[in-house]
């Protein structure tokens, strides 16, 4: 059994199958790359691992523990977003430091603590801030602590959220298109980072793309997924020297 393993997960939204059945086991510290035509259902994968949505069924285990029942809050799986969904009216420093402070606290304190963040938790700021100097010092924003969002770059912005889904060591770690808003220079740049980052973390990571250039330069293995079927799942240069199907034939060799 892998790190992570995914056994016969199946979605549907209003009687229409996105996922159906899809079983996949990750070993420690591999970089797997999701890819698939858009709507094949690879958001819905990660949302319903990242605890964001439910699997109607099929199981997810990590470590040999099930997660199917466990808030999202408590089962320490990171997931940066095409958006990177940072607070807004929080500085980077702020944003990085909430998983840790959230990690720190009761569930009843968790709330408050992001509408006024951190000013009346000095106990838990002094502890914090060391980590979040030390990731930002990683991911070289530490210019940048005192910034809210609104005043960084798309590259920036995507540094911290980064940093925020690394700070509290995660035992799985899921990207969603995390490069797709920043220009080509800073994404072909940004791949060797995010493996670099990886590497550090060395817990399965599953990293949705829809650049195959992405894909094959970053992954240990690419996982391709059509119509919420997982048809293949194997080394980069074995899924284009021998596609197992026709459909994987099709939408990797579909021109770019
Ligand atoms: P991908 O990320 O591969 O582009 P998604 O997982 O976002 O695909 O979506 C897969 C399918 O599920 C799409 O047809 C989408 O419209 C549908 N879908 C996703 N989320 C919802 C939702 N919350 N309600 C209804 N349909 C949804
Ligand atoms: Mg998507």
């Amino acid at each position: 059994m892998g790190a992570l393993s995914l056994r016969g997960l199946s979605k549907a939204f209003a009687g229409n199958a996105v996922l159906n059945g899809v079983s996949l086991d990750a070993e420690p510290g591999e970089f797997i790359a999701l890819v698939g035509p858009s709507g094949c259902g690879k958001s819905t994968l990660l949302r319903i691992l990242a605890g964001l949505d439910h699997a109607d069924a099929g199981e997810i285990l990590v470590g040999g523990k099930d997660m199917s029942n466990v808030a999202a809050a408590d089962r320490n799986i990171a997931m940066v977003f095409q958006s990177y969904a940072l607070y807004p009216h929080l500085t980077a420093g702020q944003n990085i430091a909430v998983p840790l402070a959230m990690k720190r606290l009761g569930r009843t304190q968790r709330l408050p603590l992001i509408g006024s963040l951190l000013p009346g938790q000095k106990a838990i700021r002094v502890g914090i801030a060391q980590d979040v100097r030390e990731m930002a010092a990683l991911l070289k924003i530490d210019h940048l602590l005192d910034r809210k969002p609104g005043q960084m770059s798309g590259g920036q912005r995507q540094r911290v959220a980064l940093a925020r889904a690394m700070v509290r060591h995660p035992s799985i770690f899921l990207m969603d298109e995390p490069l797709s808003n920043l220009d080509a220079n800073l994404r072909v740049h940004a791949r060797g980072e995010i493996v670099e980052l990886h590497r550090r973390a060395g817990v399965p990571t599953l990293y949705v793309t829809h650049d195959q250039a992405e894909a094959l330069s970053m992954a240990d293995r690419v996982a391709v997924m059509i119509g919420g079927n997982l048809l293949q799942l194997a080394a980069p240069e074995t899924i284009y020297n021998d596609p197992a199907h026709i459909e994987v034939a099709r939408f990797v060799g579909q021109p770019r």
